[in-house]
């Protein structure tokens, strides 16, 4: 099984953008160019969060619960 480490390393003192090393200045970016790009990527809803699969979980263990006859 393969594990992505992208998360832990965005956190980290790299570019979530384009990998570079993070200015202070312009954090969690590289520069004022990377952090306007990922901005727009937001607002245009092109960002996937991983979150949602753990909702989906959820949602499948409550339909159970609510069928089984009690
Ligand atoms: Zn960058």
């Amino acid at each position: 099984m393969k594990i992505h480490h992208l998360q832990t390393v965005a956190k980290g003192r790299q570019c979530p953008n384009c990998g570079g090393p993070v200015v202070a200045q312009f954090r969690p970016f590289c520069s004022k160019r990377c952090a306007t790009l990922d901005l727009h990527r937001w607002l245009n809803e092109d960002y996937r969060i991983p979150a949602v699969e753990d909702e989906e979980i959820d949602d499948d263990d409550f339909e159970q619960e609510d069928t089984a006859e009690i």
